[in-house]
Order: structure tokens, then C-alpha cells, then sequence
């Protein structure tokens, strides 16, 4: 089974008023990640939500301006993505979304055997979250159109180096 992870489509990153946000190219993404979402919605396959949510102290701020303070604007999903009733939204403290969290365990209850990855940064929690998922067996398809990144450059090195190294299909 499939299953649609949204990773980081928060205020912080895709709201031009956003603490980081990635830049107005990479909202483009926004509408062919509603038409998956209503896609798998209508083939009941799992959504799953993957949201920074640090503490305002968190040591990843060292390297990143603050964002996605836990409880606050910046740490929640924009609005055109809304999460459905029953989906579920996990948080996450680093780059991959299986680092310290039960998304392992949620996937497998659920027979999940290929994650689709969308959301931000490409290179970055996009492409961790990618090696994790293929440490531990799972298929990986990364929707090309879904996927966006600060940084153009590394945005094309991600999707080559996800194809090659981890097989993820690149759709
Ligand atoms: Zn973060």
C-alpha cells in the first residue's frame, strides 16, 4: 500500500510572513499537492502529516533561524492543505520524519510499503526522510511537481541522488 507524506507544509516555510520561508517559486507546488491529496483521499490511501515542531531552545537553531515553534502560527500546516479529520499529523525535532518519532510504527500498522514524499525542503528534510525510508525497506516515489527547495541547485542534485542511491521513482 501506498501512503502520501506531506512533509513541512507549515506557516514558517510557504507563508511569505513564515520565519523561514523557502521563497514564492516554491508555493507552485501548493496546487498539484491538492490534487494528490484529493487523490489519495479518494482512494482512502493514508495521508500522514510531517511537521517540524521545536522547542524554542531547540540546538537545530543554530544552524536555522528559529521556526516552528511548537504551539505557534509558524509550526501549522498552511491553510490550503488543512489535514483531514483522522490524518495524521506527526512532529518532528530534525530533518528525517522516522528520526524520534512513531512514524515507522504508524506506517507499518497500516501495510504501508511505498511512501510518496512531497512537501519541502527537497534537499533537506525531503531527502533525509528519503534515506530513512529506504534504510528500512520501504519503496519510495517522489512526485517531482510536489517537492520544492530555497535552492534550485540542490533541489535537482536531491532528486538525482534519491533516484540513484535510494531508487525512489522520481514522478
Ligand atoms: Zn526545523
Amino acid at each position: 500500500m501506498k501512503a502520501l507524506l506531506v512533509i513541512d507544509m507549515i506557516n514558517d516555510f510557504l507563508d511569505p510572513k513564515g520565519a523561514l520561508f523557502c521563497g514564492a517559486e516554491v508555493r507552485q507546488i501548493i496546487p498539484p499537492l491538492q490534487e494528490k491529496l484529493k487523490e489519495f483521499r479518494e482512494k482512502k490511501l493514508p495521508v500522514i502529516y510531517l511537521c517540524d515542531q521545536h522547542d524554542p531552545e531547540d540546538q537545530e537553531f543554530a544552524a536555522f533561524v528559529p521556526h516552528a515553534i511548537k504551539g505557534t502560527w509558524g509550526a501549522e500546516v498552511i491553510p490550503e492543505l488543512t489535514p483531514q479529520e483522522g490524518e495524521d499529523i506527526v512532529p518532528k525535532t530534525r530533518f528525517s520524519g522516522f528520526f524520534r518519532t512513531p512514524l515507522e510504527e504508524i506506517l507499518r500498522k497500516k501495510g504501508v510499503t511505498t511512501v510518496c514524499l512531497t512537501g519541502v525542503c527537497t534537499s533537506i528534510c525531503v531527502m533525509d526522510t528519503a534515506a530513512d525510508a529506504f534504510f528500512r525497506d520501504f519503496k519510495i516515489e517522489v512526485f517531482k511537481d510536489c517537492v520544492g527547495d530555497f535552492d534550485p541547485e540542490m533541489h535537482e542534485f536531491a532528486l538525482k541522488r534519491m533516484a540513484r542511491i535510494y531508487q525512489a521513482k522520481i514522478l
